[in-house]
């Protein structure tokens, strides 16, 4: 099903039917258990415990990690870190976790200024410390994509979580709600979880030397990147590949989510975002490859398109968008596109919605479409 919302902007939206979630366990790798329980009992060390716990790394890595950890700090051993931790609470959060080990960071100078951006960027480069290499992080996507998609995205999206890159602390404070309208509720958010940018930090980013690596924020290089007070610290991030339109691409999530486990799709080349026929294609490879997930494009104009313009993306997710929910109200045949079922759908601005079999005939359809809107011009109505 493929919807064309036409005309101030074109946005593309892509779904699969069927919209389903499953939890599974999502141990690292093959771990023995036995050993996972006894070394989450033994180790001392509250982070250390929570990484084992979440399956971030198994079991014979425990010891490895406490000591990286306790060298960072400087101390000679994990005892003298445990000892500079304030109290925690049994089996606290990743958030208070990460505000713990913030204390003796702030007193040792690795924390620079208690100001967040400083507070989130050593937060990234501890978690990153104890998040698997991409490589093992692609091999474990792959071996559970063979399984079934789901499988791995669902592992892949709770490793996320778990190392801390999906702020969902942050994002449970986000206000939401769901109106009635006359085309469907409407989802409203308060977005609350993104933390404003603290003045100190503006200035000091201000005064910083000008840096333009990576490219931009959708850069695949952004992967173990220590970040600067003008760039988020992206240690933690994943990106796993795959093939779209023949096209190497990466899917990673948002750290900041709009929605159920809102992934980004981007190309592993910094290469300009463009609607066009291609453009149509790479929407259906991602939803042939994640059939439960959706996918939509912003439109690739300033103001009304995204917000990086500048580097070919897609934004999808878990979810069914009140769009998508709406009925067709006055069913159209496109000449020579008989065999593609198409509609106007009930909805405040134009949208075409066409479905079909073949994926060929809804890009040619879809391209059809966008060649026609690309000639039209009404000057009456400011549309030019
Ligand atoms: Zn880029």
């Amino acid at each position: 099903m493929l919807h064309m919302h036409i005309p101030n902007a074109v946005c593309f939206f892509f779904a699969a039917d069927a919209v389903t979630s499953v939890i599974i366990p999502y141990f690292y790798g093959s771990c023995k258990c036995d050993d996972q329980e006894r070394m989450i009992k033994m180790s001392v060390q509250p982070l250390i415990a929570y990484g084992l716990k979440k399956g971030l790394f198994p079991a014979e890595d425990a010891v490895y990690y406490e000591n990286l950890i306790t060298a960072m700090y400087g101390f000679d051993a994990p005892d003298a870190l445990i000892a500079a931790l304030p109290p925690l609470e049994e089996a606290p959060s990743l958030g208070a976790l990460l505000e713990a080990y913030t204390v003796p960071a702030l007193e040792k100078g690795l924390v620079p200024e208690d100001t967040v951006t400083q507070r989130d960027l050593f937060a990234a480069k501890l978690m990153g410390m104890l998040t698997p290499p991409p490589s093992r992080v692609n091999a474990v996507f792959d071996g559970l994509y063979a399984e079934d998609p789901q499988k791995a995205t669902e592992w892949f999206y709770a490793l996320c979580c778990a190392n801390g890159y999906i702020q969902e602390e942050r994002i449970a404070k986000d206000v939401k709600w769901d109106t009635p309208t006359a085309y469907g509720d409407l989802h409203i958010t308060i977005n609350l979880s993104k933390p404003e940018k603290d003045p100190k930090a503006i200035a000091a980013a201000a005064k910083a030397k000008s840096v333009s690596y990576p490219a931009c924020q959708l850069c695949v290089e952004n992967v173990g990147y220590a970040g600067r007070l003008d760039h988020p610290a992206r240690q933690n991030l994943r990106i796993v590949p795959f093939v779209s339109a023949g096209e190497q691409w990466g899917l990673q999530y948002s750290p900041y989510a709009y929605y159920s486990q809102h992934c980004i799709a981007l190309h592993t080349e910094h290469t300009p975002m463009k609607i066009d026929r291609k453009c149509f294609a790479q929407l259906l490879d991602f939803v042939k490859a994640f059939p439960h997930y959706f996918i939509g494009s912003n439109a690739d104009l300033p103001i009304v398109g995204g917000s990086i313009l500048s580097h070919a993306h897609f934004q999808g997710g878990l979810d069914c968008f009140p769009m998508t929910q709406a009925p067709v109200i006055c069913p159209v045949v496109i000449p020579g596109f008989e065999d593609v079922t198409c509609g106007i759908v009930d909805w405040p601005m134009s949208v075409l919605r066409i479905c079909g079999e073949e994926c060929e005939r809804l890009v040619a359809l879809a391209d059809a479409v966008l060649q026609a809107w690309r000639q039209y011009s009404d000057p009456a109505m400011k549309i030019f």
